[in-house]
């Protein structure tokens, strides 16, 4: 029988209670052979995940202040896991590292990843089951790039013939032993390559709901479980900040053809979301199959009278935008004027620059940049074939009293996104929600 990879994201791992559900999950199937630990997330919503307070550490010290205090709320978070579990661990031998690191040359992917390096160390010892570190086979290049053939390729080689493993999550290495991670969240892209390298028949990603749901449960009470959903539309939906499952996951299970379901760790026994390639029927047809979104976008406004006359004015547009590292959302264009969506953080790295960049080699007749844009994208297959959906999202927008700043469909048909003030964004979404419930 071919293995099963289970992910355990932060609230799944956060104290020694949840610890032992671990435990549990994991030996109540024997075809949990590989289990991928996050660093211990939060145990309560007034609580600091530890990968949160590492990030402190690092701070603090190329700061020149003193980073015990946070060093100690650390220990604290392992040691009581340790104690109550009575796990046998040289934890002080490992802090003792860690923070000659940071005293000695601070760096700051390599402090974030031992959140995941301590707590997999841990479960492992607890589990009784080896630890095999993603600094030898999660690859990155020495600029911080993924690597992923390499990767698929040495974790092949290192989990071959292993019977059980834990591995930690988020992070790996470049040919130097130079730590590099993954954006916050990507243990559950680690999960996914490791289940593409040991050719698993199912992921599971464990977490503290139980599965995707409709929206995001922050902005709207009790969204219904989505029980099957493609990997395309959870990519859609993950992208635009249906934040349960890290973007970049689905592509390595997805090129494996490797099923991903998402389960509940304080829940075991409720069913979750599966994603794949193929949806049930019923899964298929349904028009829409959830909405996700997220704040922080800015708008780069261009106009330029007989812009349509002049070939290549978009092209250079994000030309000047990729020769800044900003990539782009959109690109609703006019006659005269083009306007692209971009992330304002990604914007703000650069934004004189590129601003004077667009006025110098294109000579706009006017040029302005709008912040504070929430996107909303409302995602489904079945969407294509069903009439008045767009209709009810802009008539369910428009009766909550918000204007819509930008509408684009995507060339999928797959889904439909539409722009509104970050001050309307819940408002939005709620509105959205209550009409296609109808
Ligand atoms: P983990 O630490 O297990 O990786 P995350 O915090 O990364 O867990 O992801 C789970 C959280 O994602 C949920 O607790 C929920 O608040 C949030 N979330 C946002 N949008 C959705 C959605 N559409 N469906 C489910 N959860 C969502
Ligand atoms: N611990 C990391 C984070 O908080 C990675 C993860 O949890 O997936 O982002
Ligand atoms: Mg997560």
């Amino acid at each position: 029988m071919k293995p099963i990879v289970a992910k355990f994201g932060g609230s799944s791992l956060a104290d020694a209670a949840q610890f032992r559900k671990v435990a549990d999950i994991v030996r109540a199937d024997a075809d949990r052979r590989f289990v991928v630990a996050s660093a211990p997330g939060k145990r309560n919503a007034a609580d600091t995940k530890v990968t949160d307070l590492l990030y402190r550490c690092y701070e603090l010290a190329t700061q020149g202040q003193d980073a015990a205090p946070a060093l100690a709320l650390i220990r604290a978070r392992f040691a009581q896991i340790m104690d109550e579990l009575s796990i046998d661990f040289p934890l002080d031998e490992e802090l003792g590292v860690i923070a000659a690191q940071l005293a000695a040359a601070p760096a700051r992917d390599y402090m974030a990843s031992r959140g995941e390096y301590l707590n997999a160390k841990l479960l492992a010892a607890y589990l009784g089951v080896p630890f095999v570190d993603a600094a030898n086979t999660v690859r990155f290049s020495g600029d911080g790039r993924f690597i992923a053939e390499g990767t698929n390729e040495a974790l092949a080689t290192a989990l071959r013939g292993v019977e059980r493993a834990v591995i930690p999550g988020f992070y790996g290495a470049d040919e130097a032993g130079r730590i590099h991670t993954f954006t916050r969240g990507g243990s559950d892209v680690t999960g996914a390559l490791v289940a593409r390298a040991v050719n698993a028949r199912l992921y599971e990603n464990w977490t503290d709901v139980s599965g995707m749901l409709f929206t995001d449960p922050r902005i709207v009470p009790n969204p219904d479980t989505i029980r099957h959903i493609s990997y395309r539309e959870l990519r859609e939906l993950s992208y635009m900040g249906a934040s349960v499952l890290h973007e970049d996951a689905v592509f390595p299970a997805r090129a494996a053809g490797i099923p991903i379901n998402i389960r509940n760790t304080n829940r075991p026994a409720d069913a979750g979301t599966m994603i794949s390639h193929d949806l049930p029927p019923a899964a298929a047809q349904r028009p829409v199959t959830g909405v996700a979104g997220r704040k922080g976008f800015s708008t780069l406004l261009v106009e330029q009278s007989l812009m349509n006359n002049e070939i290549g004015f978009g092209a250079r547009l994000l030309n000047i935008l990729a020769a800044h590292g900003v990539p782009f959302e959109h690109c609703p264009t006019g006659i005269d004027t083009i306007s692209v969506v971009v992330d304002t953080a990604a914007l703000d790295a650069c934004r004189e620059a590129v601003l004077r960049q667009i006025e110098l080699q294109m000579h706009p007749d006017h040029l302005s940049v709008e912040d504070g844009l929430a996107m909303i994208a409302v995602v489904g297959h079945g969407m294509g074939g069903q009439r008045g959906i767009a209709a009810r999202i802009f008539s369910a927008v428009a009766e909550a009293g918000v204007n819509i700043r930008m509408i684009d469909q995507g060339s999928s048909e797959l889904n439909i996104i539409i722009g509104v003030d970050e001050a309307d964004y819940e408002a939005a979404v709620r509105a959205i929600c209550e009409k296609l419930r109808k």
